[in-house]
């Protein structure tokens, strides 16, 4: 039996992510790659873009256990395959072209997805919002304060990646039941999975670039907890009919 209360009630956390969700993020690495290499061919390596692509891909893949996500990161694995694809002849000049890459990466403005602010105002008047970002602690929380949209989230969460055990450590902390998490996300593998496969419900809103890491498919025994619209606008509806569907089914009983 089903009241009023629990209906509204029915997510007690929403979370959300916030590169390629609330604003643009992998253009800038799209952007990086091209000068990487233009930087390659300046200095005479013998590669085709997709080439060094690729092994830019492969190198950051690999790096992922040591310096985890985020432009840091990336940068030192721009390095290591520069090094690599000059066979170490890049020069201390072409290797600070790199770093200065990263830093204009780091300090560059937040550009919002259209409608950010107003769909968190509607969807926040729902329940308590959770934003859940991996990466560098220091930038991903500068660019919380520079996107204006900090004051939208009771809880900001900066995690070295976007695991089962990291989605279950947060709802455990603030004491909420898988069932009554939502989250809301571009990655499939970093917002969407995890989060179903607790018991959780997702929301996948598919940005126009994505890291090719991040791409995943949802099984289909997963799916009745997870809806896929095509931008943050239509969220507040599609919430709002979620909570009602999923009571209909006797989902979240307790
Ligand atoms: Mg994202």
């Amino acid at each position: 039996v089903y009241n009023i209360l629990m209906l509204q009630n029915r997510f007690h956390l929403i979370g959300f992510d916030a590169d390629d969700t609330l604003w643009h993020n992998e253009r800038l690495y799209h952007d990086a790659r091209a000068r990487f290499r233009a930087v390659l061919a300046a200095c005479g390596a013998p590669y085709e873009e997709d080439d060094i692509d690729e092994r830019v891909n492969e190198t950051e893949l690999r790096n992922l256990e040591f310096y985890g996500y985020g432009i840091s990161s990336f940068v030192l694995s721009l390095i290591e395959t520069s090094i690599e694809l000059t066979s170490g002849r890049i020069s201390g000049t072409d290797v600070r072209e790199l770093i200065q890459l990263s830093k204009e990466m780091l300090a560059a403005d937040v550009e919002l997805f259209d409608d950010a602010a107003d769909t968190l105002a509607r969807v926040g008047a729902v329940g308590p919002l959770m934003l859940i970002t991996k990466g560098d602690l220091l930038h991903q929380r500068a660019k919380v304060q520079r996107s204006g949209l900090a004051d939208y989230f009771r809880y900001v969460e900066v995690v070295s990646h976007k695991t089962e055990e990291i989605y279950a450590g947060i709802l455990q902390r603030h004491g909420v039941d898988p069932s009554r998490f939502l989250m809301i996300g571009n990655s499939v593998r970093s917002d969407i999975l995890p989060v179903l496969q607790l018991g959780g419900w997702a929301i996948h809103i598919p940005a126009a670039l994505s890291w090719s890491h991040e791409h995943a498919d949802v099984p289909d025994a997963l799916k009745d907890r997870c809806l896929v619209v095509d931008r943050l606008a239509v969220l507040p509806a599609v919430i709002g009919r979620l909570r009602q569907s999923s009571a209909a089914a006797g989902a979240g009983r307790d």
